[in-house]
């Protein structure tokens, strides 16, 4: 066989069908529940200006080396980069519109990071979540939480951990900053390598190290808990108040710091047990109170989180759940004439709003009939010669132990909805 000349982009893949369908059904349910919880379709660019991204932190690998970048054909050219995730893109569409606070919207997406790939870590990957905008009304914090909690519910899924803790506020950030990093500094001799480089970056990521290595000096870091201000443990005492009111299970991490450095306050990830590579995060998120700002916004408080449905899919795979949805293929028509009432009954009956499949080129009704069956086609529409002359068509349920009848073309729809209402015939 021939070798294709092209294969899609190391870290990409094409969704076949039935996989994609399933995607989309996991966006739908998350859609569903994201619309009946108040919160409003964003639809924003896949890129936008590098910038925007660089508020995401000097010190972030995401920024440093994970962004997809490029300049367009300006002049001068403009530097953008493919969005690496979302939240500040929603922030900066909220500095551009400065839309009525509470700002809650949802959204779905591609997203690009260059990374290197591995299980449940790809180049691009997709994404679904939620923001709030204009409120620290730690409800706000819960409500975001619990629609995720809720979320992989609905899936079905068993086996997903909600850690969360907070990271305290521009109070509380700079003492425990400076204790950490001392107590780094003072066991940097048992720190993996790539720790020392993010010692000298920014000592909170290295709590977020996965290496075995570090794993002694991070049981033993100090903790956030300790250096938080009045209003900091005030607000995260609301917030686990709120989810315990839920009787959502939740288990507080004291050195849960998360990947991008924005984060104040509420922090929170969600870990999906079945799946056993290190990428077992389906989601996380949190406050950044600042961010609007620093993307030239008025001061606004801000939630929300991403959830990666690539590897939500996965951990459904591990754990047996959201097998998808049924194929939404109910009728097939099948014409062994000349094909021309295929073309309008196939219409006729879509328009009802029936789904509906046909085959091409003039096969056999034996080769027809076997498409029929692949389609998973509840009803086979059947036109032959003789139909075609008297103006009807064989109706027949695929199901087992279903029958068949004539009907008059005109009396088509009423007869397959009948039957695909009712019972077997
Ligand atoms: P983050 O935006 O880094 O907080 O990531 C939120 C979620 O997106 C993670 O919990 C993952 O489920 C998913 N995610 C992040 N990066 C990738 C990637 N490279 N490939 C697949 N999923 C990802």
């Amino acid at each position: 066989m021939a070798q294709p000349l092209f294969r899609a982009p190391a870290g990409t893949r094409d969704i076949l069908p039935p996989a994609s369908a399933r995607r989309r059904g996991l966006v739908r349910v998350f859609a569903d529940l994201a619309d009946r919880s108040g919160f409003s379709l964003l639809e924003s660019p896949i890129f936008e200006e590098l910038g925007v991204f660089q508020r995401l932190g000097a010190n972030n690998d995401v920024v440093t080396k994970e962004l997809f970048e490029f300049f367009d054909k300006g002049d001068p050219p403009r530097h953008l980069a493919l969005r690496p995730e979302l939240t500040a893109g929603v922030c900066r569409a909220f500095a551009e519109h400065r839309p009525t606070p509470p700002w809650k919207i949802w959204y779905s997406g591609p997203q690009f990071r260059y990374e290197r790939p591995q299980a449940g870590r790809y180049r691009q990957f997709e994404q679904v979540g939620v923001e709030t905008l204009g409120t620290d009304d730690p409800h706000a914090d819960v409500e975001v939480v619990g629609l995720g909690v809720r979320f992989y519910e609905a899936l079905g899924m068993r086996q997903v951990r909600l850690l969360i803790n907070s990271l305290g506020d521009s109070e509380s950030r700079p003492a425990y900053n400076a204790a950490l990093a001392a107590y780094l500094q003072d066991r940097r001799g048992e720190l993996s390598e790539q720790s020392l480089v993010t010692l000298e970056r920014n000592p909170l990521r290295v709590l977020d190290s996965k290496r075995e290595q570090d794993q002694p000096v991070i049981a033993e870091a100090p903790v956030m808990a300790d250096f938080l201000s009045g209003a900091s443990a005030e607000h995260f005492a609301a917030v686990r108040a709120g989810l315990d009111s839920l009787d959502a299970v939740y288990e507080v991490s004291p050195r849960l710091v998360r990947g991008l450095d924005y984060y104040t306050r509420t922090t929170f990830e969600f870990v999906a047990d079945a799946l056993d590579t290190a990428q077992n995060a389906v989601g996380g998120g949190g406050r950044y109170d600042g961010l609007v700002e620093e993307l030239g916004g008025p001061p606004t408080p801000g939630i929300g989180f991403a959830l990666g449905v690539d590897r939500i899919l996965l951990a459904c795979d591990a754990e047996d759940a959201f097998s998808g949805t049924a194929p939404p293929v109910e009728v097939f028509v099948v014409d062994v004439a000349d094909g021309r009432s295929a073309v309008v009954l196939c219409d006729r009956l879509r328009q009802a709003g029936l789904g509906v499949d046909r085959a091409f080129d003039g096969r056999s009704m034996k080769a027809q009939m076997k498409r029929a069956d692949r389609s998973g086609a509840t009803v086979a529409v059947i036109v032959g010669p003789d139909e075609q002359a008297a103006g009807t068509a064989t109706v027949r349920d695929m199901r087992p132990g279903g029958g068949q009848r004539q009907v008059a073309a005109d009396d088509l729809v009423a007869a397959v909805t009948e039957l695909l209402t009712g019972g077997v015939q």
